[in-house]
């Protein structure tokens, strides 16, 4: 795994040159270097990095391929889709969405009332707006508004009362009444750890018999011609292809029973989200079980087929992917703080000019490992462990001597763990889970790993740098929370070497990659530890530049938040401190402005790297 799973999950979007971690697009920068660039500005702590060009990629991808599955199959309808606000909020990620999108008139979707605000003022041009979620009158209005404001906007009801306060505000309003759309609740369900938006227990949708009330109401107050989509969502991140398949086949159906009913208005079939990001870094594990070919052609080809022997037009197709086209764009690059046992590192090898044979022959051992020998090579290094402990007992080597012992015998150890980490055996497991090393990482799993904390979701993990050569350590990441769940344990199913490294030689970063998708707004501040500084990268022929940057929020800020007064806690501090004695003036005032600056920082370590 010397490569870290990098050709299973960067989707090519990352590769490894020289030792580093590097973006495969234009003027192909090293992730080290950009890190080490921003942090000789004087950032701490966690750093997330966006990449545009990588959202832009994903637009491009989503549209092709269902332009191409359109062209194949003759199909007669069209394609739309819109990046459902949830997945990322955040400023620099929808502004990349609208600009990157605008040529495909690139929607978005809101699913609370201060996601439509943003839908109505960030959407460019007259790129569609959709509504789901549950919904007031007020959000309705907000709709209606939104309508009579000019834009394309489509309220997709999740139960027929929705339905009844649309016709009310209808009725006591002049406003534009927006395009109206109804959730099915299928029978069928997605598959996955997200799936329970679908399937008769779902939290959404209309059953058929709501759906029959609703379009004889639409029809009683003469808005069916509003009646415009036909909308499901089976839930995120959607391992099988095959329960997406069932759907299709019964919300087509639906569609075209209500077009037959006389819901000629009726012209698109919304298939929600749910395209996979695949997570995994070892081979055995596939988090899908399909491509983005197969999934727009099954689309495409599967609605065709209904629509043509029940003789309707083909609808429109929009879809609602959000994970698929934001999880890759950013990376989380943590420093690590430490490492928890740094005491038998290589370096620190002490041979004597002539050292005792016992120890001569473990230095041949670990000079001489490979993948055939490896298991004897290991039980004769355990072998002469035992008698070298022995003969120090006895005082026969002395405690160089056995220091070397150790050093060595865990380098071998840890070689042989490495070369049989494909298929261990149960002799090796436990050395293995007896020799992990702890990592101590400058940032918060419940910040910025949220989906880890909560649903166990793996993200790809990996050093930036010193690729070229061989992670020999077990790891276990710790993170700066002083909660015990902030940690990602080592896991022989998926097990992640790194180095060894000396950090008081040279810094060592790790990067969580895919994490562009959910984990920014579900992060949460667990012991006040904020969303981490982020920097904007557009990269070009020559190099890149950061174009945007937004500073993690300091510590009085994060008070502020909480509902405390800022000044109140500034002033307090420094009347405790101009009550107190010091010896000097001078060392008072430097106390007062050192205490200003520390509340004016984030809250991430700082003077440890
Ligand atoms: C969350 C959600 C989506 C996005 O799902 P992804 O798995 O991120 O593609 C789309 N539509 C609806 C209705 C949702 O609730």
């Amino acid at each position: 795994m010397k490569n870290f799973g990098i050709d299973i999950w960067s989707n090519q979007n990352f590769l490894i040159e020289n030792g580093e971690i590097k973006l495969n697009y234009k003027s192909m920068p090293s992730l080290y270097k950009i890190t080490t660039e921003i942090r000789s500005q004087g950032v701490r702590g966690p750093i997330v990095l966006r990449f545009p060009h990588l959202i832009k990629k994903q637009i491009r991808t989503l549209y092709n391929y269902f332009e191409k599955a359109i062209k194949e199959n003759s199909y007669q309808g069209g394609f739309q889709a819109v990046f459902p606000l949830k997945v990322n909020q955040y400023p620099a990620v929808i502004n990349a969405i609208t600009k990157q999108g605008q040529k495909y008139n690139y929607g978005l979707e809101a699913g609370s009332k201060a996601e439509l605000v943003l839908a109505m003022t960030q959407i460019r041009d007259n790129a569609p707006i959709i509504v789901n979620g549950f919904k007031d009158e007020e959000m309705i209005t907000l709709a209606f508004i939104a309508a009579h404001c000019g834009h394309d906007i489509t309220v997709t009801i999740e139960g027929v009362n929705e339905l009844e306060t649309i016709i009310d505000v209808a009725a006591k309003s002049s406003l534009k009444v927006p395009k109206i759309g109804i959730r099915v609740r299928l029978h069928s369900s997605g598959s996955g750890i997200w799936a329970k938006s679908g399937g008769m227990d779902a939290k959404f949708g209309l059953t058929a018999t709501e759906i029959l009330e609703a379009v004889r109401l639409l029809k009683e107050v003469e808005l069916l011609e509003n009646l415009s989509m036909i909308h499901f969502h089976i839930g995120s991140q959607m391992t099988d292809i095959a329960p997406l398949k069932k759907a299709l086949r019964e919300a087509g159906n639906i569609y075209a029973e209500l077009r037959m009913m006389g819901a000629t208005s009726l012209q698109n079939i919304n298939i929600g989200g749910g395209l996979a990001v695949e997570y995994n870094q070892h081979l055995k594990a596939n988090s899908r079980n399909y491509s983005i070919d197969e999934f727009s052609s099954s689309v495409i080809f599967l609605l065709g087929e209904i629509m043509d022997a029940k003789g309707v037009k083909h609808p429109n197709i929009f879809t609602e992917s959000g994970r698929f086209v934001v999880a890759s764009h950013a990376v989380l690059i943590a420093p690590v703080l430490e490492l928890f046992s740094q005491d038998y590192q290589e370096q620190l090898l002490d041979f004597k000019r002539s050292n005792p044979p016992l120890i001569e022959e473990l230095r041949e051992l670990n000079r001489l490992l490979n993948n055939t020998n490896c298991i004897e090579y290991l039980h004769d290094a355990l072998d002469h462990i035992e008698s070298l402990f022995t003969l120090f007992d006895l005082g026969y080597i002395d405690l160089q001597d056995r220091s070397n012992a150790e050093i060595l015998v865990h380098n071998i150890i840890k070689k042989a763990l490495y070369l049989k980490s494909s298929n261990p055996t149960n002799e090796l497991e436990i050395l293995q889970s007896k020799l992990q090393e702890r990592y101590l990482i400058n940032a918060s799993i419940f910040q910025s790993l949220p989906d880890y904390w909560g649903l166990g979701q793996h993200f790809p993990v990996m050093p930036l740098h010193h690729l070229n050569t061989t992670p020999l350590r077990a790891a276990s990441l710790w993170d700066i929370t002083c909660d015990s769940d902030g940690e990602i344990e080592f896991d022989p199913k998926r097990p992640l070497y790194l180095h060894d490294i000396n950090l008081d030689e040279e810094e060592y970063f790790l990067g969580f990659f895919n994490v562009g998708a959910y984990q920014e707004t579900l992060g949460m501040q667990h012991n006040l530890f904020t969303h981490p500084n982020e920097f904007t990268i557009e990269i070009d022929e020559m190099g890149y530049t950061v174009t945007n940057t937004v500073e993690s929020k300091n510590i009085l800020e994060v008070l502020e938040d909480l509902g405390y007064d800022a000044d109140e806690i500034l002033n307090k501090l420094k009347k405790d401190l101009k009550r107190s004695v010091f010896i000097t003036q001078k060392e008072k005032s430097d106390t007062l402005s050192q205490l200003e600056l520390f509340l004016k920082q984030n809250g991430y370590l700082r003077t440890t790297k």
